[in-house]
Parts: structure tokens; C-alpha cells; sequence
């Protein structure tokens, strides 16, 4: 059996940590499972949907490394709910309803009065003609209900196990707004049919939608997808994740110097039994990953871990993955390998480069110190040795030694009081710059 998975972004907006966790999730069970993910753009909603938010997802996706196998947009497809639509209104599955938005909410003020549950009355399937007939007259457009079968639905879900909805204890939902436009539903389940999508993978947070569209496949003679449910990301403190958070945008996550392994390594595992493991290629997260592994409490995403794993992955990068990236002329593998174990960030890179190639501006303390230890600089070429023989002879010259020998060289020849090895950096540096940065004379 081919499986297809989907992922179903509205483009009202920019790809968050949540929603990439989710098209993540989708790819790699495609992958895993030998089959392909749909990108399916849910732009029903013309007024929220643009086409810059319909190119970010695609570009944030790419970033991510998660291509997809087909491209759809639902602002397409109108000709093929209206065609369900129709289907289903035949069968009498959808009904035409009239109540006004007021209507309708003082319904359910007067059923919370007298602790009745909320659920739509199903008034409308009681209308006789005339009342229709009046409605229309006074320019009142129908929405569509569902009518739902009263009865237990159940599934088998891929994370929570065996999920039971009571289908009396919901309203007959509404797939058809007055103006003639279907809500998410209608168009979420035809399309799942029309591109033969075997697995939809969403958050917890369409559980119950899920019992509802159950009985729309059924409805349209269609066989049920499997479901996988994922809990939500909760913030570190186990509340809602904050903007600043990681509710952040994934473009504002690329912008202060994630990389893309990053956060692929931290949420294919976040909310599993398996450890959190920088991986350094996607085929090497799909290794050991399984949707079975996903526990049905909240993940906690915290901003912290991934800034810890980004440092770990760069840490650990080679020069040929980095070196088309690190966009600083004359950069190469020694400096790479001198600077790439301080690194939370690949900007923090072309920092290191300026400091290293100049000009910069030495932090000095005391000239006189640093006179003297450009005295005894060795002679030759500068090497991995030369910072110990030079320190060693400046201690002998001066009488300093621990901090107050190794600091103001260190400031005097990066400005900064912390960073990479001293020993890796001076050949970095140079002799001349070296020099000029000890006695002041440029940088
Ligand atoms: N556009 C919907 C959402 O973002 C899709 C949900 C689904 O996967 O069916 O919530």
C-alpha cells in the first residue's frame, strides 16, 4: 500500500516552531514509510491569505529541507466541494439553516442558564416551507449543517491510542456559511479523498474536528485516513509558548542564526521517549524515529535548548558544510576549526573573522605590559606553540602570571575578554597585526 501524508498551513501567516514541528513530523513519517507529503495551502480564506505568506511557508520549508512531493492550493479546488457539497445535500446530510448570529447565541445563553450543554437545537430541520419561503423573502441566505449521526465515533489514533467522541454531544457543525463558502471542514476532508492522503498528522487541537470528518468520509463513500494527534508546545514553564518563546516565526529564528539541523533535531524528538541528539543530515534524523515514540503530554519547547543545540551542531560542523554559508571572504578551514567550538551562532563566525583579520579595536590597559610582551614575541612563524612560548616569556619578563598575564593580551588582541584559544588565534592574527595591536601603532 503507497502511503501520503499531507501538511495544511494556512498562508495568513509565517511558519512558527508549531507548525514546523507538524510538517516536520509529516515528512518524516512520509519518508520513513516510503512515501510522499502533499503541501496543501489552505487559502480559503481570501481576505487572511496572501501569496508573500504562501511563498514563505514554501521558502521556510525548503530552509528546513522538507520538499514536498505536490504542490496544492484549496482556492483551487472550489469546483470540487461545490460538486461534495452538492453530494452531500442530496443525500440529506446538509441542511439549510436561517438563524441570524444573535439567534443562534441566544440559544446558547438560554441552554448555559439552565445547564444544558450548547449543542445546536437542530431547530432548523423542523422548518416548513413557508418559514423557508419567508426567510428568503426577507433576503436571508441559508448556512449548511451537518447532520451528524448521533453515535459513538471512534479511531484508532497513531499517538493517543483508542479515541471515543460521543457524536450526540456535538452540534451539527456548519460546512457552508451563508455568503456560499465552505469552512475549513468540507474542503479539508474532499481534498484528503481527491489526493488519496492515507495519514493526517495535526495537533491535539483538531480532535474533535477529527470525530466530525470521520463521518464526512463516510458520508462521501470515502475510506477513513489513520489519525495522529500531537500534543501542543507548551513554553518551558508549561504555559502557552510566548512569542518570544518560539511562537517566534521560523524566519526570525534563521535571522539570529539557527540552523535549519537545529531545529529539525530538537522537534523530531521533543515529546518523544527518545533522547534530544544533534543530527547533522535528515536522513540521519529519520534513523530511530518513529510517530509511536510521541507521548500524549504537552512537549515543553524551550528557546534555551535549542540556542545549547545550535552551539553543540556547529561545534561539531565540518568546514565543507559551512564554508558556501559563512560568506566572509578568505575564511578557511584553520580559522573554521580555531573558532567553530565558541560559536553559538554562525554570525558570531564573521565576528571572529573581523577580530582576526582586522581592523579591530584592542582593548588596552596597561601599554607598558603590553610593550613588553611585544618585545618578546618569538621570531619566525607564528604557530599553534607560539602563544605558550610567548606567554612563558612575557611571564618571565614581567613577573605576571594566571589572569593578569593571559587577559590583557587576550583584550589587547581581540577586545574581548572571552572567545577561542589563544594558542589557535595567533597565527590567525599574525605578526604584523599582532604588533600594531600591541604598541598601538593601528590595528
Ligand atoms: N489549515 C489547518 C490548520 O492549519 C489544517 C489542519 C489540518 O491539518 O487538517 O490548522
Amino acid at each position: 500500500m503507497t502511503v501520503k501524508f499531507r501538511f495544511a498551513p494556512s498562508p495568513t501567516g509565517y511558519l512558527h516552531v508549531g507548525n514546523a514541528r507538524l510538517a516536520l513530523i509529516n515528512w518524516l513519517s512520509a519518508r520513513k514509510q516510503g512515501g510522499g507529503m502533499v503541501l496543501r495551502l489552505d487559502d480559503t480564506d481570501q481576505e487572511r491569505s496572501t501569496e508573500e505568506y504562501a511563498e514563505g511557508i514554501k521558502e521556510d520549508l525548503l530552509w528546513l529541507g522538507l520538499e514536498w512531493s505536490e504542490l496544492k492550493k484549496q482556492s483551487d479546488r472550489s469546483a470540487a466541494y461545490t460538486k461534495a457539497f452538492e453530494m452531500l445535500r442530496d443525500a440529506g446530510r446538509l441542511y439549510p439553516c436561517y438563524e441570524t448570529g444573535e439567534e443562534l447565541d441566544y440559544k446558547r445563553k438560554r441552554q448555559l442558564a439552565r445547564k444544558l450543554p450548547p449543542v445546536y437545537d437542530r431547530a432548523a430541520l423542523d422548518l416548513k416551507a413557508e418559514d423557508v419561503a419567508a426567510f428568503e423573502a426577507e433576503g436571508r441566505k441559508p448556512h449548511w449543517r451537518f447532520k451528524l449521526d448521533q453515535e459513538l465515533i471512534s479511531w484508532i489514533d497513531l499517538v493517543r491510542g483508542k479515541v471515543e467522541v460521543d457524536g450526540a454531544s456535538m452540534s451539527d457543525p456548519v460546512l457552508i456559511r451563508s455568503d456560499g463558502r465552505p469552512l475549513y471542514h468540507l474542503p479539508s476532508v474532499v481534498d484528503d479523498i481527491d489526493f488519496e492522503i492515507s495519514h493526517v498528522i495535526r495537533g491535539e487541537d483538531h480532535v474533535s474536528n477529527t470525530a466530525l470528518h470521520i463521518q464526512v468520509f463516510k458520508a462521501l463513500g470515502a475510506d477513513v485516513p489513520e489519525f495522529a494527534h500531537l500534543p501542543l508546545l507548551m513554553g518551558p514553564d508549561g504555559g502557552p509558548l510566548s512569542k518570544r518563546e518560539g511562537s517566534q516565526s521560523l524566519r526570525e529564528l534563521r535571522e539570529s542564526g539557527i540552523e535549519p539541523m537545529t531545529v529539525n533535531s530538537l522537534l523530531a524528538r521533543l515529546g518523544t521517549s527518545d533522547n534530544v541528539e544533534i543530527r547533522h543530515t535528515l536522513a540521519d534524523v529519520v534513523d530511530g524515529y518513529d510517530i509511536s515514540h510521541f507521548s500524549r503530554a504537552a512537549a515543553k519547547f524551550d528557546p534555551a535548548e535549542l540556542a545549547n543545540l545550535n552551539a553543540k551542531l556547529l561545534h561539531e560542523t565540518n568546514w565543507q558544510d559551512v564554508k558556501d554559508r559563512i560568506d566572509v571572504d578568505g575564511a578557511d578551514e584553520t580559522f573554521w576549526n580555531a573558532v567553530r567550538g565558541n560559536l553559538t551562532t554562525l554570525a558570531e563566525a564573521r565576528e571572529w573573522w573581523q577580530i582576526v583579520s582586522g581592523p579591530m579595536t584592542p582593548a588596552i590597559e596597561d601599554e607598558e605590559f603590553l610593550l613588553s610582551a611585544a618585545e618578546v614575541l618569538p621570531d619566525g612563524e607564528l604557530t599553534i606553540d607560539s602563544w605558550k612560548v610567548w606567554t612563558t616569556a612575557v611571564k618571565e619578563k614581567t613577573g605576571a602570571k594566571g589572569k593578569a598575564l593571559f587577559m590583557p593580551l587576550r583584550l589587547a588582541l581581540t577586545g574581548k575578554p572571552r572567545g577561542p584559544e589563544m594558542n589557535s588565534l595567533l597565527p590567525l592574527i599574525g605578526r604584523d597585526q599582532i604588533m600594531a595591536r600591541l604598541t598601538g601603532n593601528g590595528a
